[in-house]
């Protein structure tokens, strides 16, 4: 089980992060993996004040998550990486040093997924993206006046992430029922109970408030801990994410992960005959999409999404089951709760 020693979340975070990376006890020099963007918002502060600690940098820019990105990253002469960004310089730092064997740290500059605590990462290639295997962060350092800073979707988009834990639990429960897969107790209970604190504390997350901020932050590095805990992403990945990496594929660049996930959550909440109306009205206050509309796409583009979801990960067995769902059974769920 490999989780974070260190979780740093607060204002100016990122002045700390030397001190959090002599504190764990690494030193040499560190590779800075950030984003042409999130570069100027906070890796370039990073690089610098790591330099001012002690240590030797060296910065790598790249503005995707591939094979190629991640050899270039892979092949960087650093004791340690350090991803500055969003999901992408975040996964491509974290796979480089799963590869490599040196720890990593996670600075994530938005709060848009719960990918910046978990041993999970998204690869791209050919079109489309896969989850796959990958060391947990050594450390996570959230500077929430830079997180507050982000448009206000980002943060949307991560609570959605966080509700979506609630089918993805059932779906879990579902196959360890029906096929005997392992489940963890204390990952699902723990992934469950950071979806109902999110549920609950809906009407009070406000993006850009850094209080809200924090809330979210623990919110997803709570995620990342139950994905540790199980060694997959079983507790926080469902069905609903299923349907969310089909529309990656057939819909790229429409909607955030999180969003689409939260979506996903609505349709397989209904089909667990669960209560998906507590899903909706949270996504509703939190700001985030509620349906195809929402998402960017046609209502036909989401139902071929959610007819085949289930072929995206064929072993893992979700409320999709392992034939998937037809077309009229996609369309009375999808209309039945709103989302065409
Ligand atoms: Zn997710």
């Amino acid at each position: 089980m490999q989780l974070p020693r260190s979780v740093v979340v607060g204002r100016d975070a990122l002045d700390r992060v030397a001190s959090v990376a002599l504190d764990i006890g690494l030193e040499g020099s560190a590779g800075v993996v950030t984003g042409p963007t999130t570069r100027r918002v906070a890796g370039d502060r990073v690089a610098e004040v790591l330099s001012e600690g002690g240590f030797s940098v060296e910065v790598e820019v790249s503005d995707s998550v591939d094979e190629a990105t991640v050899e270039a990253v892979s092949g960087l002469d650093a004791d340690f990486l350090v991803g500055v960004g969003g999901g992408r310089s975040i996964d491509t730092a974290k796979l480089g040093a799963s590869r490599t064997g040196v720890p990593f740290l996670s600075v994530p500059t938005a709060a848009s997924h719960d990918g910046v605590a978990s041993n999970r990462a998204s690869l791209r290639g050919g079109g489309s993206s896969k989850s796959v295997s990958a060391d947990a962060p050594l450390a996570v350092v959230a500077d929430t006046s830079v997180i507050a800073d982000t448009p206000e979707r980002l943060m949307c988009s991560g609570c959605a992430d966080i509700v979506s834990n609630k089918t993805a639990v059932l779906d879990w429960s579902l196959a360890e029922r029906l096929r005997g897969d392992y489940r963890s107790g204390y990952a699902s209970t723990l992934s469950e109970m950071t979806a109902t604190i999110m549920v609950e504390n809906a009407s009070s997350i406000r993006p850009g408030l850094e209080e809200s901020v924090k809330v979210v932050m623990k919110g997803l590095i709570s995620s990342g801990v139950a994905m540790s805990i199980a060694g997959s992403s079983r507790p926080a990945s469902g069905a609903e994410h299923m349907f969310s990496h089909v529309l990656d594929s057939i819909a790229p660049g429409a909607a955030l992960h999180g969003e689409q996930c939260g979506v996903g959550s609505i349709l397989t909440m209904y089909l667990h005959n669960g209560d998906w109306e507590t899903i909706r009205d949270a996504l509703e206050t939190l700001g985030a999409p509620l349906d195809a509309e929402g998402l960017g796409v046609d209502g036909d583009v989401l139902l071929d999404a959610l007819t085949t979801a289930h072929s995206v990960r064929p072993g893992r067995y979700t409320i999709l089951g392992s034939d998937g769902i037809t077309r009229e059974a996609a369309e009375r769920v999808a209309e039945d709760t709103g989302v065409i």
